[in-house]
């Protein structure tokens, strides 16, 4: 299986050119409500998270997350 992004729209692979890039990869997690917030980026019909489906940092968690802080800023 190749180390891509799932997310629809997104061509980051794990290779070191990402890595320069400070981009890193996360598998979905296999818990429910994280691993549901997880699966909106991907936005592509019949796509089904797979417990090896990978996300770049762009599209993982950790901008989901950063949504909840936007009153912050
Ligand atoms: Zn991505």
């Amino acid at each position: 299986m190749p180390d891509f992004c799932a997310a629809y729209g997104c061509s980051n692979r794990l290779s070191l050119k990402t890595r320069a890039h400070g981009i890193t990869f996360h598998q979905f997690p296999k818990t429910g409500e994280m691993r549901r917030q997880w699966e909106l980026p991907l936005r592509r019909d019949g796509v089904v998270a797979a417990d090896r489906t990978l996300l770049c940092s762009e599209h993982s968690s950790s901008k989901a997350g950063s949504n909840k802080k936007h009153h912050h800023l």
